[in-house]
């Protein structure tokens, strides 16, 4: 079984004193190797720090976008070099707040998780459909459009993939373990068809409202290989509820 991946997106939340946070999730976590593996993705103005307090533990950080460019004259924007240079072992990419916010389009997403792939870090490639997309009977149209441009010159060992539901990020709405199961068992036949035999173990994860109350129900299901989670990666006990949810599924 692939090992889990719990993964924490902390969004543009955290100062200084949220260090302590970082601090207890790092201790908080199981010593085994078989144990799902965790991963906290701060601001780039805490990526230094809280790699320096997580170094030694089992949790990785992670930076949450980066240019495809290694430098330049891109003023504001931070690269995969600059990322790994300060501690991160991996690095979001194609977050819908991303591909919304900042136009960041397929071709883009492709070129940033190169850039991440060529510095050394895993990114983590998330795609989802609207919820019009949904209702309109277009989510695995809308999810094979960004599984096809969004992997462009990807080898199937360098990334994790993970499904988000725009509709259920930061809404609370979680979508149903039916909807989960045959959109990740969508992608999952998407990777073996491109990329044969690998395609069987590249990670998926859910994202969208994931929490402790349903971390036990969602984590179970078929080519669900771990979770991205916002809101609930903001509090130490509420991250180590989901990771252990995982935890209890590979004992
Ligand atoms: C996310 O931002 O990737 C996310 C899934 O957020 P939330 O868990 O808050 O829905």
């Amino acid at each position: 079984m692939n090992r889990k991946l719990i993964a924490g997106n902390w969004k543009m939340n955290g100062l200084r004193v949220d260090l302590q946070t970082v601090r207890e999730i790092a201790t908080g976590l199981a010593a085994s190797t078989a144990a799902p593996e965790a991963l906290l993705c701060v601001p780039a103005t805490l990526l230094a720090e809280a790699a320096r307090q997580a170094s030694g533990t089992a949790l990785c950080i992670g930076g949450q976008t980066c240019h495809s460019q290694e430098k330049g004259a891109y003023t504001g924007d931070v690269s995969a070099p600059m990322l790994k240079e300060a501690g991160a072992g991996f690095v979001i990419t194609g977050h819908s707040e991303r591909r919304t916010g900042h136009g960041e389009t397929d071709e883009i997403v492709a070129a940033q998780a190169r850039a991440a792939v060529n510095a050394g870090l895993t990114p983590i490639i998330c795609v989802g459909e609207t919820l019009d997309e949904r209702s309109s009977g277009a989510t695995l149209k809308v999810i094979e459009g960004q599984l096809t441009g969004s992997l462009d010159g990807l080898e199937p060992n360098s990334f994790v993939l993970a499904y988000e539901p725009l509709w259920a990020i930061g809404t609370g709405k979680v979508a149903t373990p039916a909807q989960i199961a045959e959109v990740h068992a969508f992608i999952r036949q998407f990777l073996e068809q491109r990329f044969g035999k690998p395609g069987q173990t590249v990670k998926i994860l859910y994202g969208g409202s994931l929490n402790p109350g349903n971390a036990a129900e969602i984590l179970p299901i078929s080519n669900v290989d771990g979770g991205l989670i916002g809101g609930a990666s903001l509090k130490a006990g509420d991250f180590l509820a989901i990771y252990n949810a995982a935890a209890a599924l590979t004992v």
